[in-house]
């Protein structure tokens, strides 16, 4: 059994869920059987979240996940009806009727299981199982989404209980050393490991859900990108690069701009003051990412990113956490972006950060702040920067094809 993801732009027409019907049943007729995830059809879930704004201005996660989970079983129960037309046995299953089970929390939920039972039962009597992706139900029977691009992780999920090949089609051919629709010269990556895809993803690559990453990395699963529509090779997900291979210092370049910066000026130099900060946010689950401190004269001054959405709750967070502080002065910018350099590669090699902050300062980017870890630097820039920004790192690190 192999497992197949179709994104929402593969599914985003009636045509082309026909094409994929057709490419469904050359594998079949060539022996697998098939589980197929797939997404709502092309811009869907946008429009659905849009709806409810019209509806309601604070729409309950319980029923945004009721109205989101809606677009899968459209997309599911139309390829499963294209596909019969072609002559192959096949039958779509949401997640209620499959049992994937998830934590509780709404609109982010986490797989904890999924009963195959169903599933397999269903492959005995069919060659393909259609399984709409992003949703699930909680043990109480509510239904749950899995967060933005969260199909891959369904099927990735399904791909590590069976212990089956788990093959992902989008509409771009593989993974890219940068977005391939912002930088037309990026390059197609041949294999990637699931720490870098890992860090990619949660980065601001779209191309893969974090969260599939981490289950594809946690069991192994034999992980697969390529393009719905044509036949170009993609990109194999491994957890070492083939022994021939020589590794890269960077692997790969993004960008997020989902994210505002905080700056706050004149607090106390006080360890408490920045923890309260901080330990007040989390309870809030406003999701912190950079942090910076720089002292001056006695006091510090603060700054830190956070992942845009919740500015009102941060601002009513450091109002209550500061209230009894004098001096203080707040200062939010939101036309900012992260860009990250990837790569195992910077492990073993020296002078990396140099290169970075060089590329940047050759081309006069202002730095907003900065973040490290083992296989990742990352510079947050004014938008109005990024491109030139993006283009240094590329070139320095030999990220493009030759033109
Ligand atoms: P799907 O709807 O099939 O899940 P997504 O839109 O979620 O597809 O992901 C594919 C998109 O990811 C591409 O269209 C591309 O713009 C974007 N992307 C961002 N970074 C990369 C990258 N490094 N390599 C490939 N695609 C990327
Ligand atoms: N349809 C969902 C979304 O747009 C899930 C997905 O595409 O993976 O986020
Ligand atoms: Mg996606």
């Amino acid at each position: 059994m192999i497992v197949q993801k179709y994104g929402g732009s593969s599914v985003s027409t009636a045509e082309k869920i026909r094409t994929i019907a057709g490419k469904i049943r050359s594998r079949v007729n060539e022996g697998e059987k098939l589980v197929v995830v797939v997404s709502a059809m092309g811009k869907t879930t946008n429009q659905l979240i849009e709806l409810a704004s019209r509806v309601s201005t604070a729409p309950l996660e319980r029923e945004m996940d009721m109205l989101l989970a809606t677009g899968e079983q459209v997309s599911a129960a139309l390829l499963a009806m294209a596909l019969n037309d072609l002559g192959v046995p096949a039958i779509s299953y949401n997640s209620f009727q499959l049992e994937m089970v998830t934590t509780r929390t709404h609109n982010n939920a986490r797989i904890r299981d999924i009963k195959l039972i169903k599933l397999q039962k269903e492959l005995e009597k069919h060659e393909v199982v259609v399984v709409t992706g992003f949703q699930g139900i909680t043990d109480e029977g509510h239904i749950t989404t899995l967060g933005r691009g969260g199909s891959d992780t369904s099927a990735v999920a399904i791909a590590a209980k069976s212990g089956s090949r788990c093959e992902i089609y989008s509409d771009v051919a593989g993974v890219y050393t940068c977005d391939p629709r912002i930088q037309p010269r990026a390059r197609k990556i041949e294999y990637i490991t699931y720490d870098e895809m890992l860090e990619l993803a949660s980065s601001g690559a779209r191309v893969l859900h974090a969260r599939a990453l981490e289950i594809a990395k946690k069991y192994g699963v034999d992980l697969y990108c390529a393009s719905t529509f044509s036949d170009e090779r993609g990109t194999y997900v491994v957890h070492d690069l083939p022994e021939w291979l020589e590794q890269p210092v960077v692997t790969g370049i993004t960008s997020d701009p989902n994210q505002t910066k905080v700056t706050i000026c004149n607090l106390p130099n006080d360890t408490k003051v920045l923890s309260r900060i901080f330990v007040n946010l989390a309870q809030e689950n406003v999701n912190i990412d950079m942090i910076s401190t720089v002292n001056d004269n006695g006091h510090s001054h603060l700054t830190f990113t956070f992942i845009s959405g919740n500015f009102e709750v941060v601002r009513k967070t450091l109002d209550n956490t500061l209230k009894d502080l004098e001096g203080w002065k707040f200062s939010t910018d939101d036309k900012v972006i992260k860009l990250s350099v990837i790569g195992v590669g910077m492990q073993s090699t020296t002078g990396v950060a140099g290169r970075f902050f060089s590329a940047l300062s050759n081309s006069g980017i202002k730095l907003l702040g900065t973040t490290t870890s083992e296989i990742k630097i990352s510079a947050l820039v004014h938008i109005a920067e990024a491109e030139r920004a993006t283009e240094a790192l590329a070139k320095e690190f030999d990220l493009l094809r030759e033109e």
